[in-house]
């Protein structure tokens, strides 16, 4: 990266989109770094409600048992950029697997709880961010400052995930990991709610072939020429 200084302009939003393993975790953490702006991983709260409806056994196909278990958890969830905090207790390792990947996504679909998560996710974004996810520049700030929609094929989104996961899962096989991300992918871009998809003005950036470092100074670039900051 440029080693340069950023001043961003006041409240800047940024709304950073993509499929799972198109690096965008990562980019938007060394984004926010760059800019001293607070990182939220929107993922995190799909994959609480999953996680804790498996908790609870409660029935993942029925949406209004998702929403019970949800009425009582929620209220005792705080979602900050350290991670997700349950009754005080940090438990975003938990969260970090392919299987709640997989819950996140079962009920990431019914409406009522993205409703229910939406504001969380807004009302923290007022004082300017940037935020990771699937509908963040369609449906969470579709007022964002700029957009980004990151992509990778799929056999590298595979590679990568796979890289992240096989640290604590040896056992785990890169086809495993592919054929648990395709689902995903599916579920997530055939929803009828807020479905994974470029926004429009969104700019796709496609990292297959490309260094972090690269893409991260890609999108200042991209801010800079916008006028959203200056370098100081
Ligand atoms: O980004 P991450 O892989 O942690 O997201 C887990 C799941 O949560 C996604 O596959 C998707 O189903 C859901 N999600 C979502 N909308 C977001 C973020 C995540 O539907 N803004």
């Amino acid at each position: 990266m440029s080693g340069l200084y950023w001043s961003p302009i006041e409240g800047l939003q940024i709304a950073m989109d993509g499929p799972s393993g198109s690096g965008k975790g990562t980019v938007a953490k060394l984004v926010g770094e760059e800019l001293g702006l607070p990182v939220l991983d929107t993922g995190l709260l799909y994959r609480f409600a999953g996680w804790q409806t498996r908790q609870a056994a409660a029935d993942l196909s029925d949406e209004a048992a998702v929403l019970e278990v949800l009425g009582g958890v929620l209220p005792k969830m705080n979602w900050r950029v350290e991670g997700i905090f349950f009754e005080s207790n940090d438990c975003t390792s938990l969260l970090r697997g392919e299987d709640v990947g997989g819950l996140a996504s079962q009920v990431a679909h019914y409406p009522k709880v993205r409703e229910l998560l939406l504001d969380v996710q807004r009302n923290i974004a007022l004082s300017g961010c940037v935020m990771d996810g699937r509908d963040i520049g369609t449906v969470v700030l579709p007022d964002a400052h700029a957009k980004f929609f990151l992509t990778a094929s799929q056999r590298e989104r595979a590679r990568r995930r796979w890289a992240q996961l096989h640290v604590k899962d040896k056992e785990l096989s890169i086809e495993q990991v592919a054929d648990e991300l395709m689902a995903r992918d599916e579920r997530d871009a055939g929803r009828e709610c807020a479905p994974l998809e470029r926004a429009e003005g969104a700019i796709q950036v496609d990292s297959t072939t490309m260094r972090v470092d690269e893409v991260v100074d890609r999108i200042l670039a991209i801010l800079e020429r916008k006028n959203l900051i200056q370098a100081v």
